[in-house]
C-alpha cells in the first residue's frame, strides 16, 4: 500500500522519518541515577570488604551492628549499618508486601500489586537470591517460607560473622539496584510500545467520502490543516 499523498510505501516512510530522535524520558533519568548509585555502592562496599580490621572479621555481624557506637575504630560502620537496613531489610519488606498483594517500594520505585510483570521481577529476584544465599531477606521472614520446616533458613544477617555479613550485604545491595534496573527496563519496553509506528493505513479524513491510504506523516500533516 502506498500513501495517497506522498506515494511512499511503509518502508519508504520509515526510512524517510529515520530513527526517532531519542528523547530523554523520566525513565532514562531514573535509570541513569540507579546505574550511578549502583556503581557507587560497588566501590564503597568493595572498600568495606578490604577495610574491615582483621581482628573484628570473625565477630558476629549483628552484635557489631547492635553496638556500632562502640566500634568507632571502624570508620565506615555507620554506613554498613544503614546499608543493611536499606538493602537487606528493605528488599525483604518489599517482597513481603508484594506477596501480600500490597504496594511495595524499592528505592524511588513502587511496584503496584496489580502489575504482574513488575511484581514478578521483584519476587523472582528476591527468591532466587534467597535460594543462592541460603538465607531469607528481611527480619521477620526467617524460616517461615521456602525451606524445610525442620531446617529453617536463617534470616538476614543471622549467624554471619562481620566479614561474611559485609560480603552478603554487598550482594544484596547489587541485587537491590539490579531489580530497579529490571523494573525500569520493563517501563522502557512499555513506553516504546506506546509510540505510534510509522506506516501507511487506510484513513478516513473529514470531507472525503471514503478512506484513502495515508502514511503517518501525511496524516499528521493533513490533520493540522
Ligand atoms: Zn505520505
Amino acid at each position: 500500500m502506498k500513501c495517497w499523498v506522498c506515494g511512499r510505501t511503509p518502508e519508504e516512510v520509515r526510512d524517510a522519518v529515520g530513527k526517532p530522535v531519542p528523547v530523554e524520558t523520566e525513565v532514562d533519568r531514573s535509570m541513569a541515577k540507579v546505574v550511578s548509585m549502583k556503581a557507587n555502592f560497588a566501590k564503597m562496599s568493595g572498600d568495606w570488604a578490604v577495610g574491615v580490621p582483621e581482628q573484628f572479621k570473625s565477630m558476629d555481624f549483628r552484635f557489631v551492628m547492635k553496638n556500632a557506637d562502640q566500634f568507632r575504630s571502624i570508620a565506615f560502620i555507620g554506613d554498613v549499618e544503614s546499608a543493611g537496613k536499606s538493602y537487606v531489610d528493605g528488599l525483604g519488606e518489599a517482597a513481603t508486601r508484594a506477596r501480600k498483594g500490597e504496594e511495595a517500594g524499592i528505592g524511588e520505585l513502587t511496584v503496584d500489586p496489580k502489575d504482574a510483570k513488575r511484581r514478578e521481577i521483584l519476587l523472582k529476584g528476591v527468591e532466587e537470591f534467597e535460594k543462592r544465599s541460603g538465607r531469607m531477606m528481611g527480619i521477620q521472614n526467617g524460616g517461615k517460607r521456602g525451606s524445610a520446616p525442620d531446617r529453617p533458613m536463617p534470616a538476614g544477617f543471622e549467624g554471619l560473622r562481620l566479614g561474611e555479613g559485609i560480603r552478603y550485604l554487598r550482594d544484596a545491595g547489587m541485587l537491590y539496584y539490579s531489580i530497579q534496573q529490571s523494573l525500569l527496563e520493563a517501563a522502557k519496553v512499555e513506553e516504546a510500545s506506546k509510540k505510534p509506528a510509522f506506516g501507511v493505513g487506510a484513513t478516513r479524513l473529514g470531507g472525503f467520502s471514503k478512506a484513502v491510504p495515508l502514511c503517518t506523516v501525511c496524516e499528521n500533516l493533513i490533520r493540522e490543516l
